[in-house]
C-alpha cells in the first residue's frame, strides 16, 4: 500500500506528454493552444464606420455650431456595411454611411446621425468633429503578422471569435484525451431497467462520464461487463486499444470475483500501484500500458468519483496541457470536530461557507462510500492528511473545490 501523495506523484511522474493536433475551432473551447496563432492580415481589414451617420471631411465642419451649422451636399445613395459601391466625398459633400460601411475616399470622419439635421439633398452639422472620429481604423484590433493568441493559452469563446475573424476554421491544440469507461459487476443493470434485489443500477459509468465532460476530455462508455474473466479480458483489451485513459470500475478489491487486477496485468500493462492509504478509494490500482494509463477504480460510487477528482483529473489536465489544476484547492476551517484514524488520508465531503475572507467547512452528512447523495450535496472534498488524528474544530484543511463557487 502506498500513501496518497506517493500515488499522485507516481501518476504525475509518468511524463505522458500532451499530443498536439488540429481541431475544428468550435471543438477547441477550453483546450490549450499548442502553437502561436499569427494574424495573416489586419483586422479590421479596412477603415470603416463605427456609427450610423454621415461620412465627411472633418475640415469641412470647422466653425460649425448649433447657431451657425455647416450644411453639406448629400451624395445620393448610402454606404451600407458590405457595400462595394465606389463613392468619393469631395469638399463640401457628405454621404450617408452605416456601421461597418467602408470609409469612402476623400472622407476621414463620421458624424453620428443625432448631431445633424436636414434631409434629402443638404445635411447640416451643428458641431466640429475631430478628424477620424467614429471610425474604426484598419488594423486597430489586430495587426498583420502579430501573435494574437500565444501557445499554451486556454481557448475562450472570444479566442474562437478572434480565430474565425482571421479566417482560421481549425486550430493547433493539445488533443482532448479519449477516456474509456467500463463498469463491472454481476449485480449491475442499466439505468433504464427496473430495480429489484439483488441488482444495482450502474451509476458509475454516468457519473464518471460526466466528470470526463466537466474536465474537458472525451469519453466512450463500454457499458456493463459481468464478472467473467473472458468477457472482461476481451472488452478491456478493446478499450485499451481505442482510448488514451481507461477507467474500469469495480472488481479491484480482494473479493472472490475481483478479477480486474490480474486481467489488466495479464494484458501486459505495468501495475504502478495497488491499494492506497486513503478513505474512500483504498482499492485503487493504476497501470501503465504503452502511453496509456488504466485506472481500476473501486466500485463504490463515491470512491470512484473521489478517485477521479484526486487522480484522473490531474492526468487529464496534464494531457490537455493545462497549467492550473482543473479543480482549485483552498484552505478552510473545520466547523466541527472530524473524527479521523491516523495512517490514511481521508477525503471528506463538505459544504463550504464563506464568511468574509474565511472559509468554513462542515460535513455533508453520512460519509459511507455508497452514499452518493452526500457527494451530490458537497461543494468540495476536504483532505485530512494521514498523520492527523482527530481533527479539532477550527483546524485548517485543504479542500478541493468541486463546484463553481457563487
Ligand atoms: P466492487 O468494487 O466491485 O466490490 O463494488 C463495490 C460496491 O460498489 C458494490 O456494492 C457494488 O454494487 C457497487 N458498484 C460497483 N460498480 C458500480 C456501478 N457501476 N454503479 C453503481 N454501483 C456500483
Ligand atoms: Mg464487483
Amino acid at each position: 500500500m502506498i500513501s496518497q501523495e506517493k500515488a499522485l506523484e507516481t501518476i504525475k511522474g509518468l511524463g505522458i506528454r500532451p499530443k498536439p493536433e488540429k481541431a475544428d475551432i468550435l471543438d477547441c473551447l477550453g483546450c490549450v493552444l499548442s502553437e502561436d496563432i499569427k494574424a495573416p492580415q489586419d483586422i479590421p481589414a479596412y477603415d470603416n464606420s463605427a456609427m450610423d451617420g454621415y461620412a465627411v471631411r472633418s475640415d469641412d465642419l470647422i466653425g460649425a455650431t448649433p447657431l451657425k451649422p455647416v450644411c453639406l451636399d448629400l451624395i445620393e445613395g448610402d454606404v451600407s456595411a458590405g457595400s462595394e459601391k465606389k463613392v468619393r466625398v469631395s469638399k463640401g459633400q457628405c454621404v450617408s454611411i452605416m456601421t461597418g460601411g467602408k470609409i469612402p475616399g476623400g472622407s476621414d470622419t463620421v458624424v453620428m446621425q443625432e448631431d445633424t439635421f436636414g434631409e434629402k439633398k443638404r445635411i447640416c452639422f451643428i458641431k466640429e468633429i475631430p478628424k477620424g472620429c467614429n471610425t474604426r481604423k484598419k488594423g486597430e484590433d489586430i495587426k498583420e503578422g502579430s501573435v494574437v493568441l500565444k501557445a499554451k493559452k486556454r481557448i475562450s469563446p472570444a479566442d474562437i471569435g478572434v480565430m474565425a475573424s482571421l479566417g482560421y476554421t481549425s486550430a493547433p491544440i493539445y488533443r482532448r484525451p479519449l477516456v474509456g469507461i467500463i463498469s463491472t459487476g454481476d449485480e449491475l443493470i442499466e439505468a433504464s431497467e427496473k430495480l429489484s434485489a439483488p441488482k444495482v443500477r450502474d451509476s458509475n459509468s454516468y457519473s464518471l462520464a460526466a466528470q470526463v465532460i466537466e474536465a474537458g476530455a472525451r469519453y466512450k462508455r463500454y457499458g456493463i461487463i459481468k464478472d467473467d474473466k473472458t468477457l472482461l479480458d476481451r472488452h478491456i483489451r478493446q478499450a485499451l486499444e481505442e482510448t488514451d485513459i481507461l477507467l474500469v470500475s469495480g472488481g479491484i478489491s480482494v473479493g472472490k470475483y475481483d478479477y480486474i487486477k490480474d486481467i489488466i496485468s495479464g494484458i501486459g500493462a505495468e501495475l504502478l500501484f495497488w491499494r492506497v492509504r486513503q478513505k474512500p478509494g483504498k482499492p485503487l490500482a493504476v497501470f501503465k500500458y504503452k502511453d496509456k494509463v488504466v485506472f481500476a477504480l473501486p466500485g463504490n460510487p463515491v470512491s470512484s468519483m473521489v478517485c477521479f477528482y484526486v487522480y484522473v483529473a490531474s492526468l487529464i489536465s496534464d494531457l490537455m496541457g493545462l497549467k492550473v489544476p482543473l479543480y482549485k484547492t483552498i484552505t478552510a476551517k473545520a466547523r466541527e470536530e472530524i473524527r479521523h484514524k491516523k495512517g490514511r488520508t481521508e477525503f471528506i465531503r463538505v459544504v463550504l461557507e464563506k464568511k468574509g475572507p474565511l472559509n468554513y467547512i462542515s460535513k455533508t452528512g453520512p460519509q459511507g462510500s455508497g452514499i452518493l447523495t452526500s457527494l451530490a450535496g458537497a461543494d468540495g472534498i476536504a483532505i485530512v492528511p494521514e498523520d492527523f488524528g482527530d481533527v479539532p474544530e477550527g483546524t485548517e484543511l485543504k479542500v478541493i473545490l468541486i463546484k463553481e463557487q457563487k
